[in-house]
């Protein structure tokens, strides 16, 4: 079956009792055993529960990995995914992502023995380059969250297998419907399913998915021992969600290709960061790695001064986090998704003062540009 029908159908199971055509959600903490020494398979919903359950099944599929695992968030998921390893590792991250996955990593794990290296991993000169015997895996955003820049997924691959490690690819921007990590020798993917795998701005979830046999026993354990799976209600939201995931996507897609040509030539702007330009600086390589640019945005204003008056008059765009929804949301990174990095490694990155995001959501696209065009005149 074609990636559309596995978002939809799954595997074609269906609850045999009922044959309920949307999946019924099992919202019981508990299960009742038959017996002693017996169990249905289901105990305790920290451990396992049949709408999760169902959900997961359904990310592998769209993944291409053997297992998935839901979170209550794509912060659990990447919290139980470094348990994996061990202190005393050293893990290479792309040097601009989520801003979140940074505080993590350096005000959390850093504590407890791991290290990380913040690289431009756009650039596979500086991954070798920062290598060392420590380095367990490399995690990378690509496209990377705000600036778009893509990197190689195959390369990366190659070389840290060389060496022992895994590959780690957060997918939240391009979603399995424009790109398959692990096809391209990823070992385990990532995603904030918050964004657009929900889609619809109403329930936060993450996943991780693989097809590594020998750490899946050790990625159930540390999910149900942690205690960040994902609640059944919000199990149901995402399925749902999963159901239109292409339809929004490829809507969102074509808004943003709108969208990001009108603000190229627009006098107030300096530069517009999408990967569907073919100038983009990996255009090419985005070409080979995934299906499409998706509908993410980032652009420099020439004048920060304006940024605030835009924001204020923004109304059918919401100035708000977050991304990937139904619903055009626009996010002011410093002060943001990203205010948790250190300014000088900020503004390295590129993400200063003047940078806006733009998550295109699937409105008319006219409504979109034409609240930018009087935002922008009132700035
Ligand atoms: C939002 C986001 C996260 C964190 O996910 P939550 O669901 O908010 O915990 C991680 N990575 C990326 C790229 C994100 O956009």
């Amino acid at each position: 079956m074609k990636l559309e029908t596995i978002l939809l159908h799954g595997d074609l199971s269906f609850d045999p009792v009922t044959g309920a055509v949307s999946t019924p959600i099992y919202q019981s903490a508990t299960f009742r055993h038959p017996g002693l020494g017996e169990s249905t398979g289901y105990d305790y919903s920290r451990a396992l529960n049949p709408t999760r359950s169902v959900l997961e099944k359904r990310l592998a599929l769209a993944e291409n990995g053997r297992y998935g695992l839901a979170f209550s968030s794509g912060m659990g998921a990447i919290s139980s995914l470094i348990k994996l390893f061990s202190p005393g590792d050293n893990i290479i991250v792309s040097a601009d992502l989520y801003g979140g996955t940074y505080r993590l990593f350096n005000d959390y794990y850093s504590k407890y023995g791991f290290s990380f290296c913040w690289v431009d991993t756009s650039d596979f000169e500086r991954i070798e380059k920062h290598f060392t015997r420590q380095t367990k895996a490399l995690f990378v955003e690509t496209p990377s969250n705000p600036m778009m820049k893509v990197t190689d997924i195959r390369r990366c691959a190659g070389f840290i297998h060389e060496r022992g490690g895994f590959l780690i690819v957060d997918n939240t921007f391009l979603t399995p419907w424009l790109q398959n990590p692990l096809d391209f020798g990823a070992d385990f993917v990532i995603h904030s399913g918050t964004k657009y795998l929900s889609g619809h701005h109403d329930t936060l979830c993450g996943f991780i998915v693989h097809s590594n046999d020998g750490a899946e026993a050790r990625l159930r354990d540390a999910q149900m021992s942690e205690g960040a799976a994902l609640a059944p209600f919000d199990a149901w939201l995402t399925l749902r969600g999963l159901k239109t995931l292409a339809l929004r996507v490829d809507k969102a897609a074509r808004n943003a290709e709108i969208i990001a040509g009108w603000l190229r030539q627009h006098p107030a702007v300096e530069e517009v960061f999408w990967i569907g330009f073919p100038d983009h600086p990996q255009h090419e390589l985005s070409l080979r790695q995934s299906r499409g640019p998706g509908s993410m945005i980032s652009f420099y204003m020439k004048d920060a001064g304006h940024i605030p008056r835009i924001l204020k008059k923004v109304s059918l765009i919401m100035f708000a986090e977050s991304l990937g929804g139904t619903d055009s949301l626009i996010t002011y990174p410093v002060v943001q998704t990203h205010s948790a990095i250190p300014e000088a490694m900020r503004v390295a990155a590129g993400v200063n003062d003047r940078l806006l995001r733009l998550s295109v959501g699937i409105e008319n696209v006219n409504d979109l540009i034409a609240d930018l065009d009087q935002a922008f005149r009132a700035a």
